[in-house]
């Protein structure tokens, strides 16, 4: 085919300038259980699509494609009718349900067989469809990444609000570069996404992993909506997992904070105990009662706490070395893609 000679063209990067200056650009969208928005959400990214392709922006090969998480309601039967209505909207569904992260990776290494321009976003229209355009604007401008940062968080709950703000700062600390108030409505170029490829591993964090890709990359700022309808796919016990996720996969400071708590407790334990003798020596024997009991316990609550962390760690480590299939596409519905496979 003839998109995919150039794309086997490795000093070729953006496959669809060789006509044209429009760029391929597909929308990615993970759902899951979003039967409810479907349909809403599709017929604004239609109305946009439509618009940029008019200002000739994009090329007419651009598509919006969504990455049906092993929804078990009516999501992957809306994408295969929108797909009927029209080409435009393209779909893959993965084998079961594996994750926001994961569904988002699939999306994108799905498209970028096809596009110059992916852009990530969620499926329930909490994101601001026109920051698309700035976006672009800066795609031109010469940059690999552009993320998508939240101008306030008026339609956050007063618990999210805090709990994002804490877990930022806490990876600030621990030394990783992350963007602030940054989820992942965010445009990449496709060499973006090559590098992106290159990172493996399975306990995945996209937030965290894309600054390390490097390229030039830069800010657009958005409007963040509430959820059109539908529920949270992220309840509070996912969002605790995600973070901790986030924070193991990204630095070994709590294990080395640990290491230095265990050096400081064995030092206060050295003098504890040369205090103690001393008191014998001297015949003033302590009740002694109260601060056995204290340390006891304290020693036991850290030692449990210290072995939980470095257990996270042993897990992701299992995890990693298992190297299992981070998502399985089950049907993809992709017109280029039908196009393939007619033979020449
Ligand atoms: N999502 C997914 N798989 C999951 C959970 C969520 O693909 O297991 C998608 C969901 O359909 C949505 C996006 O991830 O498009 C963000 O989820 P949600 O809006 O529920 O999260 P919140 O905005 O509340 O943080
Ligand atoms: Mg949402």
């Amino acid at each position: 085919m003839v998109q995919k000679d150039k794309f086997d063209n490795p000093t070729k990067e953006r496959v669809s300038n060789e006509n044209t200056d429009e760029s391929i650009l597909y929308l990615v969208v993970p759902c899951y259980q979003e039967e409810e928005v479907l349909p809403e959400t599709a017929k604004r990214l239609l109305k946009k699509m439509k618009d940029l392709m008019e200002a000739r922006q994009i090329h007419p090969k651009s598509r919006i494609l969504f990455v049906n998480d092993g929804s078990t309601d009516l999501t992957w039967k809306t994408i295969q009718s929108l797909h009927e209505m029209n080409p435009i909207f393209s779909g893959v569904n993965l084998s079961r349900n594996k994750g926001h992260q994961n569904a988002l990776l699939a999306g994108l290494m799905t498209a970028k067989e096809y596009a110059d321009i992916v852009i990530s976003m969620d499926a329930d229209l909490q994101d601001d469809i026109e920051a698309i355009d700035l976006m672009l604007q800066k795609y031109t401008e010469g940059y690999d990444i552009v993320y998508g940062v939240r101008s306030s968080r008026k339609t956050d709950t007063f618990f999210k609000k805090w709990s994002a703000q804490t877990f930022y700062k806490m990876m600030h600390h621990l030394g990783v570069t992350m963007t602030y108030n940054h989820a992942d409505y965010r445009l990449m170029s496709k060499r973006a996404i090559d590098g992106l490829e290159q990172y493996t591993e399975v306990n995945l964090f996209l937030r965290g992993l894309i600054p390390l890709i490097g390229y030039p990359s830069t800010t657009v700022e958005y409007k963040r909506d509430k959820r059109y309808a539908g529920k949270s796919k992220y309840p509070l016990k996912k969002m605790l997992a995600f973070a901790l996720d986030g924070i193991t996969s990204f630095s070994i400071k709590p294990i080395r904070l640990i290491a230095n708590l265990g050096f400081i407790i064995f030092l206060i334990s050295l003098a504890t105990l040369a205090w103690t003798l001393i008191c014998k020596i001297l015949g003033r024997t302590v009740a002694g009662w109260t601060s056995l009991l204290a340390s006891i316990w304290l020693l036991g609550g850290i030692q449990l706490l210290s072995i939980g962390i470095i257990g996270e760690y042993v897990g992701k480590i299992y995890n990693e070395v298992k190297r299992r299939p981070r998502y399985l596409i089950q049907d993809i519905i992709l017109e280029d893609k039908e196009e393939e496979k007619v033979p020449n």
